[in-house]
């Protein structure tokens, strides 16, 4: 049979690996690494000191051994906390762990009981458990893929299942041991879950931490740092999936390009810095006021493309007027003082079997339109 020794070694061992490739997400900075990579370093010292259980002090063997190993998984759900944006600390897994070294110190020293000893170990790893694999659900990121939180929610899921079961075995005197290296059948299927939980809970940060690197760099190349619109590349695409859609539906949709008008004056006047400031005020302007399922991009200096799905071209121009009438009321707080500036559009709807292309050249002519004509106005090809 297994040796409950060799399944103590072959979880150090794995934790070590576990350490290794959690390191290597150092340099990203990433909430909750820290925690996660120190929780490995926790479990490997913990489960060095349980085997030197029956070699040295049960203060090491038992004591620390114990609470190091409910530490480490601690650490763990603390760096999930971290991972997931949560403010709050999990206070009460705090005071967990210190009941439960208490209960340890008692139970080891007072009125020695292998037993109940497993079972309030047990119960805090299963309650813990319970509370990651909650946590993953609740507050998972609601834009990212499903797959690395779920994964690492039902990780927890059944690893606690295994520990709230192993507390009932023991609880209820089900089984009779009296240590922890104890070759017996019950102890090996209970340590070998020991063995799962490190690779598992592992592979499953992992994935949430490569899920966070994906989402940096979608982000890199969809959306415009300054303005926090789409970039080009991400407007055209979105773009061309309306466009089908549209095509599929029968509906109406239109397209708007947007310039700042006498931007490079703006410039000259006050400066790039303002000019910037000027380009995120307006896009948060226009953002502000589109409705869902709107797409907003930034096509490139200060020209801007919306996308209006199920709109025809006067709702469209009947909008972006609004917006250019409210702009024109009043110098936006801000903005350096006295920064007042308008914008021109150019408007058209979608024509039956188009290519996106063509659509934009006629909002594109229609914006020429309007610079010609005076600027500050919206026009339809
Ligand atoms: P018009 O009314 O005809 O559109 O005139 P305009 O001055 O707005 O247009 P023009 O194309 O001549 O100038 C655009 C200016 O926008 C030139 C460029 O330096 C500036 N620009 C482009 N990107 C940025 C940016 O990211 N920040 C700042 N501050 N300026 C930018
Ligand atoms: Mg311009
Ligand atoms: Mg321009």
């Amino acid at each position: 049979m297994i040796n409950p020794l060799t399944i103590l070694v072959v979880t150090v061992l794995s934790s070590a690996m576990s350490m290794a490739v959690l390191g290597s997400l150092w340099r990203a900075v990433i909430p909750g690494v820290g925690y996660w990579i120190s929780a490995s370093a926790v479990a490997i010292v913990a489960l060095l000191a349980f085997v030197s259980q029956g070699h040295a002090s049960p203060w090491l063997g038992i004591v620390a051994a114990n609470e190091l190993l409910a530490v480490s998984l601690l650490l763990v759900v603390e760096g999930c906390a971290r991972f997931l944006g949560r403010r709050t600390r999990p206070w009460a897994a705090y005071a967990g762990a210190l009941a439960v070294l208490f209960c340890i110190i008692y139970w080891t020293f007072t009125v020695p009981d292998f037993n109940a000893r497993v079972t309030v170990v047990s119960a805090y790893h299963a309650l813990l458990y319970a509370m990651l694999a909650v946590m993953m659900v609740r507050h998972r990121p609601a834009n990212r893929p499903r797959y690395s939180y779920y994964f690492l929610a039902v990780a927890a899921l059944l690893l606690g299942v295994g520990h709230a079961s192993r507390g009932i075995f023991y609880g209820f005197g089900l089984v009779l041991q009296s240590n922890l290296l104890q070759v017996s059948p019950s102890n090996v299927a209970f340590l070998a879950l020991g063995i799962l939980a490190t690779p598992s809970l592992s592979i499953g940060v992992v994935m949430l931490a490569h899920d966070r690197l994906a989402e940096r760099l979608e982000r890199l190349a969809n959306v415009d740092e300054l303005t926090g619109a789409l970039s080009r590349r991400a407007f055209l695409a979105a773009g061309d999936a309306l466009l089908n859609a549209a095509r599929r539906t029968r509906s109406p949709m239109t397209m708007a390009i947007i310039d700042i008008d006498s931007f490079k004056a703006v410039n000259d006047r006050y400066g790039h810095a303002a000019g910037d400031q000027v380009l995120s005020h307006f896009a948060a302007f226009v953002a502000g006021n589109l409705r869902v399922g709107d797409v907003f991009g930034r096509l490139g200096g200060e020209e801007f493309g919306v996308l209006c799905p199920a709109t025809t071209a006067a709702e469209a121009v009947s909008l972006l007027d609004r917006l250019r009438v409210q702009l024109a009321s009043a110098a936006p707080v801000e903005l350096p003082r006295g920064l007042k500036y308008t914008f021109s559009v150019g408007v058209d709807q979608h024509r039956r079997d188009e290519l996106l292309a063509q659509l934009m050249a006629r909002a594109d002519g229609a914006l020429y339109a309007a610079k010609a004509s005076g600027r500050d106005r919206v026009m339809t090809a």
